[in-house]
């Protein structure tokens, strides 16, 4: 996969008003005053380009934001060539793939599952939780069943690529039980951080329909060679992803644990809500993880956003961070986000 593969979004970056074309029917889209766009799709790094396209289907046909998130992050999910998101991502230090997923609507209702092992889509399972039963998140063994109870065929999700880097880690690895201080340190990559390409790379994706609602998707095996039972930002609803059809959306990627410290996608929209643009929220968001642990700055976090409006933005710690745009002028759009570092 060719991250360094950025396609001009000279456009949409600079936020100019655009003229639409070539749009389904049933979804007219309307140029904001303020230069965004509806209906638009934005997700995390290179692999976005695909979701959002699969999430297009969707929306270029005036179908619903949540339906889209959902459409659009299955793509990597079932990607067996990508290593941080569904079936085929890198296990955990035990060689067990845990997923973790959340998704959220316009309405605010939201479902989530963690540490979810056998099921190649948890962001439909996550979706099953949020419409079928009174809770937010399920964890374990428990969402598993739930899964199971629901249809979702049972899998072997380690592949034999992913086993193969599993045991080529286990040479080296250093990283070793609880009662091992090295654990603090995160030296749970092959190159050292879990901010190493890697070591991670969710897909989140926020949507907004032709109606101006907006949703939103997280999904991601998180960070390699992670402790068993360990449990990112990805579904943990404010820090991983965060949605209010008033304001807008974000979500994020990198090391979860910064994000969850921050409850990171809360402030990016707690921070439009004051006014912030999307860019601006995502970067007081990665400069406070920053303000209160300067060691952060050896991680990578990124953050991307989108606005009532549709106007989108990013902010990452480090340089590398890349999301892709999608709506009726093109489909395929992919942006370096700009970074602190
Ligand atoms: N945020 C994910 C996690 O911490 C991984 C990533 O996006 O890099 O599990």
């Amino acid at each position: 996969m060719d991250r360094r593969r950025f396609l001009q979004g000279a456009t949409i970056a600079s936020g100019m008003a655009l003229t639409a074309q070539g749009i389904g029917r049933g979804a007219a889209p309307v140029a904001t005053a303020s230069g965004g766009m509806l209906p638009r799709v934005c997700s995390t790094w290179d692999f976005g380009v695909a979701a959002n396209q699969a999430a297009w289907k969707v929306l270029s046909t005036g179908g619903r934001s949540l339906d889209a998130v959902e459409q659009g992050v299955r793509v990597p999910e079932a990607d067996l060539r990508n290593h941080s998101v569904g079936k085929g991502g890198y296990p955990d230090r035990d060689g067990k793939v845990t997923l973790d997923a959340s998704i959220m609507d316009e309405h605010g209702n939201c479902g989530a599952v963690a540490a979810m092992e056998h099921i190649a889509h948890p962001i439909s399972v996550a979706r099953r939780v949020m419409e079928r039963t009174p809770h937010v998140l399920l964890a374990g063994d428990g969402a598993l069943q739930f899964a199971l109870e629901q249809g979702f065929p049972r899998e072997e999700l380690l592949t034999p690529d992913s086993e193969k880097a599993w045991h080529e880690w286990l040479k080296t690895a250093k990283y070793k039980p609880v009662a091992n201080s090295e654990v603090k340190t995160y030296n749970a990559g092959p190159g050292g951080t879990p901010g190493d390409a890697s070591n991670h790379d969710t897909i989140g994706m926020i949507a907004i329909d032709a109606k101006g609602n907006l949703s939103g998707a997280c999904t991601t095996s998180g960070m390699a060679w992670k402790l068993h039972g360990r449990v990112g930002d990805s579904p943990i609803i404010g820090a991983g992803l965060y949605v209010d059809n008033e304001v807008g959306g974000a979500t994020s990627t990198g090391v979860g644990e910064e994000v969850i410290r921050n409850v990171g996608s809360f402030l990016v929209v707690e921070l439009m809500r004051q006014g912030r643009s999307p860019e601006d929220a995502c970067r007081e968001a990665v400069e406070r993880i920053l303000r209160r642990k300067p060691e952060a700055k050896d991680l990578q976090v990124g953050f991307l956003a989108m606005d009532k409006k549709g106007n989108v933005g990013a902010w990452a710690i480090q340089k590398g961070f890349s999301y892709a745009v999608c709506d009726s002028t093109r489909q395929d759009t992919l942006i370096p986000g700009k970074s602190t570092y």
